[in-house]
């Protein structure tokens, strides 16, 4: 089964995407293979560094790629996060992979507001924690494995305001094109973590 989590930026998609790694899915996160290449300093990584830090988007045509490259392996269950982002990508996505079932995680925003600009993570493990709902137990290090947690340079104030807008400006059509097949179901993504977890296991039967 291949599962899409869609969603704004604070959504809870990292987080229900580490859970559902625990029960077998593969997950892809755009955002995470872009970040690595940026940290890596590659040629793509140089190249969409500014891009990423503003909250733009990446073009379709690197994003297309990208993915292709990443779920070649047929007999895995993928779930992707982050992609697609908009109506191109999802058209391009269906040529070559099944979509199950996509997750549409629901939250307002000013609860997303303060899980972005409280957002840590650990430059580690990318467990995810939050110094207002969920801080480290020891600050600024990782409750996992104790490496430093930081924050994401997009993580800002401006930045974010471009990733919501384009969030809202880009989501409705992709909404619209799952929810036509019937593939879509919203959560309320301001739900605790395991009760999220739980409602999503519950829908798709596992
Ligand atoms: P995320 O971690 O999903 O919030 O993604 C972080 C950033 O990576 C986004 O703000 C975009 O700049 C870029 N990005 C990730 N996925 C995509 C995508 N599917 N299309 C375009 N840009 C993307």
């Amino acid at each position: 089964m291949n599962i899409i989590l869609f969603g704004p930026p604070g959504s809870g998609k990292g987080t229900l995407s580490s859970r559902l790694n625990e029960v077998g899915f593969f997950s892809i996160s755009t955002g995470d293979i872009l970040r690595q290449e940026v940290a890596n300093k590659t040629d793509l990584g140089l190249k969409i560094a500014d891009i990423m830090n503003r909250g733009d988007l990446v073009s379709d045509e690197i994003m297309i790629n990208l993915i292709a490259n990443q779920i070649e392996d047929k007999s895995k269950n993928y779930l992707l996060d982050g992609f697609p982002r908009n109506i191109s990508q999802a058209l391009e996505l269906e040529k070559y992979f099944n979509v199950d079932k996509v997750v549409n995680l629901d939250v307002d925003k000013d609860v997303l507001f303060k899980r972005i600009i409280g957002r840590r993570v650990c430059q580690e493990c990318k467990k995810n924690f939050n110094i207002y709902f969920y801080p480290p137990t020891k600050e600024n290090r990782c409750d996992g494995c104790s490496s430093p947690i930081i924050t994401r340079k997009d993580d800002n104030e401006a930045s974010l305001s471009t990733r919501l807008e384009k969030y809202y400006e880009k989501s409705e059509k992709v909404i619209e094109y799952y929810q036509k097949q019937n593939k879509l179901f919203k959560i309320d993504g301001s739900k605790d973590p395991k009760e999220i977890f739980d409602t999503v296991k519950k829908k798709l039967n596992f």
